[in-house]
């Protein structure tokens, strides 16, 4: 069987290096072939993006310079309608009937799992890899919906992730990325010492490409 193609979905509003960082972290530690970040059209659990979807890819095309292992699918933007996981999963699953797929998420992403539309078919399509992110600790044992799941599918030895297409979960501790994409926009809504404030958080093209395109400058949002 071939080695799991890894897959980080977000609204990238702007990428950063907390993304860039466990995308690459995962890829590296699991072994996988190639991560793609794949940036949401209209995202079904949040407020729309502030960036257009074309500057959000465009400031993603400027990140992944720096990151050769990492790749760019924009079929969540192509497609219409609401940027379901489960879909994406299929035509991925379509497209490579035999190749593992590993769907990276942060800590704070998995534990609202539940809310997904048609969430436990992501299984059945995908393993879940699992990156800690500073502000929401991996969970010993979440409670409720996810808690069966859990107890079933959590691996220990990412061999497990090529040896079977779907259906695990796995727990990777990244080096914790104190970076969040809100943090950034806020600080950027507040003029040039915000502009100083996140460098560092994001490749330096994408922060000029930011400058150059005014983004984020008057909107400070509570998202
Ligand atoms: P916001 O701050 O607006 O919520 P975000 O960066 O968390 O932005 P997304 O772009 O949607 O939002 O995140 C995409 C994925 O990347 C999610 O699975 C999220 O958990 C993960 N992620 C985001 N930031 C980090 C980080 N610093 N470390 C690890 N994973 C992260």
């Amino acid at each position: 069987m071939s080695s799991a193609l890894g897959l980080l979905g977000g609204t990238f509003d702007p990428v950063h290096y907390g993304h860039l960082r466990a995308a690459d972290a995962a890829r590296r530690a699991l072994h996988l072939a190639e991560v793609r970040l794949l940036p949401a059209g209209d995202p079904p659990h949040r407020a729309a993006p502030v960036a257009t979807a074309a500057h959000r890819v465009a400031m993603l095309e400027l990140a992944l310079a720096e990151f050769p292992g990492l790749a760019l699918d924009t079929r969540e933007i192509a497609r219409p309608g609401k940027s379901y996981t489960v879909i994406t999963l299929g035509e991925l699953r379509a497209e490579a009937p035999l190749r593992p797929l590993a769907l990276i998420v942060g800590a704070d992403a998995f534990a609202g799992l539940p809310t997904w539309h048609r969430w436990t078919e992501i299984f059945d399509l995908a393993h879940v890899v699992v990156v800690t992110r500073p502000d929401a600790p991996l969970p010993a044992m979440p409670d409720g919906p996810l808690a069966e799941h859990w107890a079933q599918r959590l691996q220990r030895d990412p061999a497990a992730l090529e040896s079977r297409l779907a259906g695990a979960i796995f727990v990777l501790p990244v080096p914790p990325q104190p970076v969040s994409a809100t943090a950034i926009r806020r600080a950027l809504a507040a003029g040039a010492s915000g502009v100083e404030a996140v460098r560092g958080m994001v490749p330096p093209a994408v922060l000029a490409y930011i400058d150059r395109n005014q983004l984020y400058r008057s909107r400070p949002d509570a998202t």
